[in-house]
């Protein structure tokens, strides 16, 4: 790419110094313009070939083919002929700082090490993370309020909290667990609500799940006053689920979305269409499932990109957790993966409004890499290039409410860069030139030198 200012000031300077005039120059257009590329606003819609976009102050200011944007006098332009551009991913299903390379314990949980988590997202080109349900203490909310601020940079980190489960009954990881909230009594659950309701989470995140019989799965009798008490405080409720048994009883009960698809069985069509009526949200979340199906590490394994962020002892145990699967083991895991991309392919045709969670930030389930890889399982199960980014960016920002993932005007500037276009095979969106956060570029080269 190439930068270069735009002639009419320029001359315009040198024009108002030669007359000898006392005013000040003429201050430079604080607008950089972006021009050349093929443009993905992130609305669904065709690609914009030739497209050109302005930022000025963090803030995207037009967008449009060349032909139908005005570029100020003495604007920086960047020239991105030959490359695409996206806006930056919005994950509404994360887990931050328990990983730190090798090691995933609740002890890495520092804001220093949270920081350089959310620089890892920025790298790969995830602007926002919700971390769903796993925050103690207020570190995640002093962060969130210090990028709010402009004191504190890379991705954008929003927090439902602590989650609740029947005691000690939340999240899979052991070393996670401790997170959620543990309730038994409504009065109890009720008490919980409102004490999440007061601080600033995002959203309310629930564990319905009996993992395998192993925990007592939160049942109707909390999760019904659960939801109707957090909707009293307009919080939304995210349900995590495995059996769609569950599912379809929560729907009932009022729940706003869910953090997986049903694992269990294919989701039938009464089921479908209650997630429609209702317009419950739905992160499909294929990516950590999906690892069931190989019985050989997959290619991503060796992908440059991933090496770029992560060790290679890290990349070792990633290849070594293939080495002991049996191929019926695998075809156990290819069949229920194929279940759950039907499932997924079914709520699409239907209309449902799925958003995007990649449950990235548990252990080698690599932050802001592993995005990637679960934009290519959603096109896999039959859902185009453009819908999956759509449901990636301009759908997910807008259920968080964060103005960003579109390129349109009003919106930050929060783009990617890419080498090559992903309507032409999604796995392009792992092709990163740069990204730009609020219209800066991410120094991806320093990052990377200091990992
Ligand atoms: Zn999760």
């Amino acid at each position: 790419m190439s930068i270069r200012q735009t002639a009419a000031v320029v001359g315009l300077a040198i024009g108002v110094t030669a007359c000898g005039s006392a005013a000040p120059e003429a201050p430079l257009s604080t607008v950089v313009a972006f021009e050349g590329a093929t443009l993905i606003t992130g609305d669904g819609g065709p690609p914009l070939g030739g497209g050109v976009f302005l930022v000025d102050d963090g803030v995207i200011t037009d967008v449009g083919l060349a032909a139908n944007v005005a570029i100020p006098e003495g604007a920086t332009v960047v020239d991105l002929t030959g490359k695409t551009v996206m806006p930056t991913l919005v994950d509404l299903h994360g887990h931050v700082g328990f990983v730190d390379d090798l090691s995933f314990d609740n002890a890495n949980y520092t804001r220093e090490n949270i920081a350089d988590q959310l620089n890892r997202y920025a790298y790969h080109g995830v602007g926002v993370i919700v971390s769903l349900g796993t925050d103690p203490g207020d570190i995640a909310f002093t962060i969130k309020a210090d990028q709010e601020a402009g004191r504190l940079g890379g991705a954008r980190l929003h927090t439902a909290f602590r989650g609740i489960a029947r005691p000690d009954a939340g999240p899979g990881a052991p070393t996670m667990r401790p997170t959620a909230f543990g309730a038994t009594t409504v009065e109890e659950a009720v008490a919980l609500v409102d004490e999440i309701a007061a601080t600033d989470a995002d959203f309310l995140k629930i564990w319905v799940d009996a993992r395998g019989g192993s925990v007592e799965k939160l049942g109707p009798d909390l999760y019904r006053p659960i939801i109707e008490a957090a909707h009293a405080h307009d919080v939304r409720v995210i349900a995590h689920i495995f059996d769609a048994e569950d599912a379809r009883e929560l729907v009932d009960a009022g729940v706003d979305g869910f953090a997986h698809l049903a694992r269990d069985v294919e989701m039938d069509d009464e089921l479908v269409a209650a997630i429609v009526e209702h317009d419950v949200f739905v992160m499909p979340n294929l990516a950590v499932s999906e690892r069931g199906r190989h019985a050989e590490p997959p290619a991503w394994v060796d992908d440059p990109l991933l090496a770029e962020s992560v060790s290679p002892e890290v990349i070792a145990r990633i290849r070594e957790s293939y080495a002991n699967r049996t191929p019926e083991a695998a075809a156990a895991g290819a069949e229920s993966f194929a279940m759950m991309l039907r499932s997924l392919k079914k709520l699409s045709d239907a209309g449902a409004r799925l958003v995007f969670g990649a449950d990235t930030g548990i252990q080698d389930h690599i932050q802001g890499y592993m995005e990637h890889h679960e934009l290519e399982l959603i096109v896999e199960s039959g859902i185009s290039p453009a819908r999956a980014i759509q449901i990636a960016t301009s759908t997910s920002a807008e259920l968080l409410g964060v103005n960003t993932g579109l390129l349109a005007p009003g919106k930050r500037a929060d783009f990617i860069v890419l080498d090559a276009n992903p309507m032409y095979g999604i796995g392009n969106t792992r092709q990163i030139s740069a990204v730009y956060l609020g219209g800066e570029a991410v120094d991806r080269e320093g990052l990377r030198a200091g990992w």
